[in-house]
């Protein structure tokens, strides 16, 4: 969907990204991540042209961006930033059909839309007439979102959306952009420099630093299979078995066909919030149920030492 091929970018000289490849797959969610400065946030708005490569070739869907109209490539890709960028003076919902209106939709179908992404996002009805000084930094946010994905771009870009957000909202809007990913299947650019998010999100990770890439793979080849010493400090030699755990569920973990009438933990909680409860609840033995909150079986303390991510 989208091919780096050797880019390079320099500001004033200085090279921000250099020799950068990289294959996006339709459908996937790749998480760029890195410390500041590492050419995470140049490397993103390299894909919608909101700054333009110097080396190297870049291609959209087969074709090289810059044989696209900037505004047309836009149109077709959903950005979302931390500082949202809400318009201040624009209502809710003038904010979210702000492309679809430059596309000329018509209002019966941009309203019903609108009606759409509130519900997707969890956003209430009547948030369409309110200011964005009239929500909060988590509503604002998910309004942010709700505005990349109005025109059902084939591609959305976010660079550290939630980083403004506290960390109870900021986990909640995680779990729903992995299920609007799971729903909608569209391929999804995310920046951050939050291990955690980045590990949570991405079924593929790209670490960068110094404006190259320096590994990338799935979260557990990253963790299981750093190529250097850098990498495995990035990840962490001390939490890695936690975030081992963060890479597991109680579903996929839980004993089949044993049961206990204990209070139930759902079978997505992470194997990381299932060692919390563990200690919480003083207990080696965690009661799963299934999506449809039936009995599924049962979490025992020593799988999670046995467990190996996915
Ligand atoms: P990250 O998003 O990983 O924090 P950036 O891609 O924003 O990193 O920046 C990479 C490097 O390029 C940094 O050294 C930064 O100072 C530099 N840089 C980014 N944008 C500009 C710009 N518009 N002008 C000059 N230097 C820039
Ligand atoms: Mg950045």
């Amino acid at each position: 969907m989208i091919n780096f091929n050797n880019v390079s970018k320099h500001f004033a000289g200085k090279a921000a990204v250099s020799d950068l490849s990289l294959n996006i797959a339709k459908g996937e969610f790749t998480v760029l991540i890195g410390t500041s400065g590492s050419g995470k946030s140049t490397t993103l708005k390299m894909i919608n042209r909101l700054i333009e490569h110097d080396e190297g070739t870049i291609q959209f869907a087969g074709e090289e961006i810059r044989s696209f109209n900037p505004q047309v490539l836009r149109r077709r890709m959903g950005y979302a930033i931390q500082s949202i960028g809400l318009f201040p003076h624009w209502t809710v919902e003038k904010n979210i059909a702000t492309v679809p209106a430059l596309l000329n939709w018509p209002k019966g179908k941009i309203s019903a839309r609108i009606g759409e992404l509130l519900a997707l996002l969890n956003l209430d009805e009547r948030f369409r007439h309110r200011y964005p000084h009239q929500l909060s930094g988590g509503q604002q946010q998910r309004v942010g979102v709700a505005r990349a994905l109005a025109a059902d771009p084939e591609v959305l870009l976010m660079d550290e959306p939630f980083g403004a957000l506290d960390p109870v909202t900021r986990g909640a809007l995680q779990q729903e952009i992995v299920r609007i990913h799971q729903l909608l299947g569209r391929t999804i650019v995310l920046v951050t420099h939050d291990i955690d998010e980045a590990l949570a999100l991405a079924d593929r990770l790209v670490l960068m630093d110094g404006g190259q890439v320096i590994q990338q793979g799935t979260p557990y080849e990253m963790l299981t299979r750093p190529k250097n010493d850098f990498v495995r400090d990035f990840f962490g030699r001390s939490e890695l078995g936690v975030r081992l755990l963060a890479l597991g569920n109680a579903g996929a973990a839980a004993r089949r066909g044993e049961w206990i009438e204990e209070e139930a933990i759902p079978e997505s909680m992470t194997l990381r919030e299932a060692l919390s409860q563990f200690i919480a609840r003083q207990t080696d033995r965690l009661a799963v149920l299934d999506a449809q909150q039936k009995p599924l079986g049962v979490l025992h303390f020593a799988d999670l030492l046995r467990q190996r991510g996915n």
